[in-house]
């Protein structure tokens, strides 16, 4: 049967690795009915804005999509394609794990962190106040009189939500995915010792939830102990599940142990749709040169296939992927010694080695 999915190759870099994650793709012999979706800088002067209707319309309808990544132009008014979609379909949980495989130069080995974000709400819900507004002023007051505090007068306000609802549909999330894939913890992350009525709530929620998941491991830990301990001892971990903002801040930490951005594959997840995408951006300064890294994007890929139920060919995909990072030869700049390593290769050569290990 073949898996009808949204292919949407971005902007910058985004058509590049598209292409070559589209490739090694379609080597693993798993066939595909790609419906590709044109979004981003680029389509903005013949649709009036970054993200047609018809990319919504046809995730909606295939419920899969890969995306490459679409730049956020600053300053234009328009607001982020990315943020629009995660928003508009209801992706709830952002996936990214962060594996080290044998082979990639990182300060650690044999971490394999799976960090699951809660893409929707706390201070990422887009409740802001500018400063020096009549709005601002009218909560400031409202603030002082209900709880007696005064904010200063020129004060810019970000509100942070965190609900029972989100807490409990992100902390089921985490826990379903480690059990579904054999994991032994899930260590939920929080500041709820100074935010009690939102990390707090958060925290609760997810003590709760976990006593519904007897066979996995909890244990919570708060947010800038975590940071401390991950660089210490990052193989203690195993789940994390964040809400917004930490999830933000820790996945690039967890990134970074791992061997960076171009290693750092992601998904979007809700109960209608889900979008698979690299944590990096569009890299624009290197735009058309056929040479960063698509193994976040191919990685991304493997999710997919997971989440389409094609768990052999995402395996012998990712052993493919593991085994060119191994022999080290046909990798991006990013992964050689010094970033000016003359053997380094280009985009499509990955791919040509990807699918050589795939076919041999
Ligand atoms: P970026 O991730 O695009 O690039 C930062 C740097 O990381 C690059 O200059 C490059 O040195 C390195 N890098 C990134 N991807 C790499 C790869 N695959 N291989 C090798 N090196 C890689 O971050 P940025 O410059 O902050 O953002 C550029 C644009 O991308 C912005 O408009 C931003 O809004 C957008 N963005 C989009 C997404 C998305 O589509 N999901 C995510 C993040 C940022």
């Amino acid at each position: 049967m073949s898996h009808r999915v949204t292919l949407i190759p971005g902007d910058g870099v985004g058509p590049e690795l598209s292409e070559a994650t589209r490739r090694v793709l379609e080597a693993t012999g798993v066939e595909f009915d790609w419906d590709v979706q044109e979004a981003g800088a680029d389509v903005v002067d013949r649709y009036g804005t970054p993200l047609p209707e018809p990319v919504l319309a046809s995730i909606r309808e295939t419920r899969v999509a890969i995306k490459g990544p679409i730049t956020t132009p600053v300053g234009s008014g328009f607001r982020s394609v990315n943020v629009a979609l995660r928003k508009e379909l209801d992706l709830y949980a952002c996936l990214r794990p962060c594996k080290w495989y044998p082979g990639v130069r990182s300060r650690y080995e044999g971490v394999d962190i799976v960090i699951v974000r809660e893409n929707t709400e706390d201070l990422y819900a887009g409740i802001e106040f500018e400063h020096g507004t009549p709005e601002a002023k009218d909560l400031i007051e409202l603030v002082a009189e209900k709880t007696g505090k005064r904010i200063r007068d020129d004060s810019g306000i970000s509100i942070k939500p965190i609900s029972v609802w989100g807490g409990e549909r992100i902390v089921r999330f985490a826990f379903e995915h480690a059990r579904r894939n054999g994991r032994r913890k899930v260590t939920a992350v929080h500041k709820a010792n100074i935010m009690k009525f939102s990390d707090g709530l958060f925290l609760e929620t997810a003590r709760r939830v976990a006593k519904g998941y007897p066979d996995v491991a909890f244990e919570d830990r708060i947010v800038d102990n975590l940071t401390m301990q991950l660089v210490q001892r990052p193989e203690e971990y195993d789940v994390l599940v964040l809400p917004n903002l930490y999830g933000d801040i820790v996945s690039d930490l967890c990134a970074g142990l791992v061997g960076g951005l171009g290693l750092a594959p992601g998904a979007n997840i809700g109960d209608e749709a889900a979008v698979f995408e690299a944590t990096h951006g569009s890299a624009p300064k290197y735009a058309g040169m056929n040479k960063v890294n698509p193994m976040a994007m191919m990685l991304s890929g493997v999710l997919m296939l997971r989440h389409l139920g094609e768990r052999e060919a995402a395996d012998r995909l990712e052993s493919a992927i593991a085994a060119v990072i191994a022999e080290g030869r046909s990798v991006t700049y990013d992964m050689k010694p010094t970033r000016d390593d003359p053997t380094a290769v280009g985009t499509s050569q990955v791919a040509d080695a990807v699918i050589e290990k795939l076919e041999g």
